[in-house]
């Protein structure tokens, strides 16, 4: 079989631990075979972020904006104990922090569905996709302890130096202060990326924050996104048998729980980074998520949503075999892939990326799955393979396919 070919290269951000192992393993077994694989590879492991002062963490994400679609490996987030570990330089920041301080944009999750594992809440027969917001308000605070006796006041400086102040609190005992904050641009290219994704994948879309309680921050995403589908996507949704509809975010929780899913819940920041673990959790793993950053210019990084599986990553290095489910880093270069296929015009690399999606699926609907898809499986056939097992029998599936 003569092998498929790509025109543009996808940026190829290599990770840590466990997946790292697994990044080669899926590049060895199920994509060099078949393609003609260009990447242009930027090495996010630790250890290269540390060496090169976290500056190829920035140079990753400036390829994404020149090539415009990247796949990304699970990375380590440094804490105290990594530090010591990899004695680094100093606590570098997320990886996924900077990329999306970069880029921008809004991260799409959605569960993927296989015959087997079925969701802890009965009645969700569809995947319910998080639309994530991916800057500001937590992730970009500023705050600080406050002795007894302080006053804390929010203050803004206008650019002829008039100010307007607030007071937050005035303490008698100790306590904490934050300060938050988002912009108008992008608030309202998080909606965008919405309503496009919702018109594209003919999907309802349902927005949710607490704009009783946060009058002024909450209000203006709320605003915002009401005003753009207003004077932008009323008739094509409408033309699409789609609709867009927004509520409180505990009342949007209740209805999640009752739904049958199948739409769109878009997310502040932070309520994105909480309900899509539960969201993931709640349909059986997340390792069995995909993840994407779409920023407003068009860039798209693919990722998995989870995380580097460190203690399998040590149970490997002591020669153990380990049983890791790789679906979701597999998925994340279909993804780029489809993307990259799309993008150039390449019909070939589009159907290559489902066949394989479809091989994956079809392996663990046949009982053939990793240690955690094991546990939760309800298949009568089902089988525990090793992590590399499970890769070849995806391969064997796939070759009938091609
Ligand atoms: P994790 O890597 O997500 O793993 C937590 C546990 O979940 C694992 O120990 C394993 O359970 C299970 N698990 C997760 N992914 C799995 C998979 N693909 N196959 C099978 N089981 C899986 O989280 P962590 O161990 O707390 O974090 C490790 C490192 O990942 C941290 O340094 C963190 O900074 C980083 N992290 C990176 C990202 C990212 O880059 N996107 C996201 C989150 C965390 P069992 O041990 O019970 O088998
Ligand atoms: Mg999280």
């Amino acid at each position: 079989m003569q092998k498929i070919q790509m025109k543009t290269p996808l940026v190829e951000m290599d990770g840590d631990e466990m997946t790292r192992v697994l990044w080669k393993w899926i590049k060895d077994i199920l994509l060099t075979p078949y393609i003609d694989l260009k990447t242009e590879y930027y090495d996010l492991g630790l250890k290269h972020r540390d060496e090169t002062d976290d500056r190829v963490t920035v140079e990753a994400a400036e390829a994404t904006k020149k090539y415009g679609v990247a796949v990304k490996c699970a990375t380590i987030t440094p804490n105290a104990a990594r530090v010591e570990e990899y004695n680094l330089k100093q606590m570098w920041k997320s990886p996924n922090g900077t990329i999306r301080a970069i880029l921008d944009g809004t991260v799409f999750r959605a569960p993927i569905v296989v015959k087997g594992i079925t969701p802890f809440i009965p009645s969700w027969k569809k995947p319910i996709t998080i639309a994530r917001h991916a800057y500001g308000d937590v992730y970009k605070n500023v705050e600080l302890p406050v002795p007894a006796g302080a006053k804390a006041e929010l203050v803004v400086t206008d650019k002829d130096g008039k100010e307007t102040r607030r007071e937050i609190h005035a303490f008698d005992g100790a306590g904490v202060v934050q300060g938050q904050h988002n912009l108008d641009d992008s608030i309202a290219s998080f909606a965008h990326a919405c309503f496009d994704y919702a018109l594209s994948t003919k999907q309802d879309l349902w927005f949710a924050t607490k704009d009783t309680i946060s009058k002024i921050y909450d209000h203006r995403f709320k605003d915002i996104f009401q005003e753009i589908f207003d004077k932008e996507y009323q008739d094509r949704f409408a033309a699409a048998g789609i609709e867009y509809f927004y509520t409180l975010i505990d009342d949007a929780v209740a209805r999640v729980v009752r739904s049958e899913g199948g739409f769109i819940w878009a997310c502040k920041n932070y309520d994105g980074d909480v309900m899509s673990d539960m969201v993931a959790t709640a349909f059986g793993s997340l390792a069995m998520m995909t993840s994407v950053l779409v920023s407003p210019k068009g860039y798209y990084e693919y990722e998995a949503a989870h995380g580097t599986v460190q203690r399998h990553y040590y149970k490997y290095l002591n020669g153990e075999t380990t049983s890791t489910n790789s679906v979701a880093t597999l998925f994340a270069w279909t993804g780029a892939l489809r993307k990259r296929g799309e993008l150039d015009g390449l019909p070939d690399l589009m159907d290559f990326a489902q066949k394989l999606e479809d091989a994956t699926r079809e392996t663990i609907e046949y009982g053939v799955m990793t240690g955690d898809l094991y546990a939760l499986s309800t298949l009568l056939t089902k089988r525990k393979v090793d992590s590399e097992t499970f890769l070849q029998e995806i391969a064997k599936r796939l070759e009938k396919k091609l």
